[in-house]
């Protein structure tokens, strides 16, 4: 399975991608995280890519396209993968029909509003791990459940941030839904289920594909 995951900032795709790679045995992709750890390791790419990323806006895509085709080339996304946050655009979208051959793209469909709820609730670990203050809470307050390490809210999970995450989703993210549409492998999952019933809703599209 090689899969694209595709919404609004804080539609669930990185919770979701986590439970689908646990149950089909796929790597997940995520270049928010992927830029995230390298700043964490103050890298070049990942210094640069935080100056655009805490403004909400995109990071340009000669960097984050040469770092998806780097990790894609990597042994293993041989069995599948979910990309989780790319691609962005059209241009990053026919970069990567050069690079592999996709066979579907879930769509997370979430409204706005319930967007800014999340993000505004949303607590992320180091290790990958996503919580939220109301929707999904860690078991011990403040805490990974996976690993035991502190949580903490994004520096671009602040309103004005947010705002402009979304306005560059609707203008220039969402018209990739057209775009695979056309090439007929669009699947569209309601966002607005608990978690639970957003995981059970992609498995039961994908059993049917697969
Ligand atoms: P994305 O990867 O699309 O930005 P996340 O998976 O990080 O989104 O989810 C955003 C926030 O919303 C997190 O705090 C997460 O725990 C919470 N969340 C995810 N899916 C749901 C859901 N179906 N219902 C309620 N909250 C959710
Ligand atoms: P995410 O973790 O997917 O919410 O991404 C966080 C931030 O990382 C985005 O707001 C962008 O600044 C940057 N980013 C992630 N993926 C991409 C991408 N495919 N193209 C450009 N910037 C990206």
């Amino acid at each position: 399975m090689k899969l694209l995951f595709l919404g609004p900032p804080g539609a669930g795709k990185g919770t979701q991608a986590i439970s689908v790679c646990k149950k089909y045995s796929l790597v997940h992709i995520a270049t928010g995280d992927i830029f995230r750890k390298e700043f964490s390791e103050k890298s070049k790419l990942g210094v640069l890519a935080k100056s655009y990323m805490d403004k909400g806006d995109l990071v340009p895509n000669d960097i984050t396209i040469k770092m998806v085709k780097k990790r894609l080339s990597q042994d293993d996304c041989v069995n599948g993968f979910v990309l989780d946050g790319f691609p962005r655009d059209v241009s990053q979208a026919e970069s990567l029909e050069k690079i592999c051959a996709i066979d579907y793209v879930v769509e997370i469909h979430c409204p706005d509003e319930q967007i800014v709820e999340r993000l505004e609730g949303r607590l992320v670990c180091k290790c990958g791990a996503t919580y939220n203050i109301v929707t999904n809470s860690p078991k011990v307050c403040g805490i990974c459940d996976e690993c035991g390490d502190r949580l903490y809210q994004r520096d671009d999970d602040k309103s004005e941030a947010i705002r402009k995450r979304l306005e560059i989703y609707h203008g220039t993210t969402e018209p990739l839904i057209a775009f695979y549409k056309l090439k007929g492998k669009y699947i569209m999952i309601n966002g607005m289920q608990s978690i639970d019933g957003v995981f059970n809703s992609i498995v039961s599209e994908l059993s049917r594909k697969f």
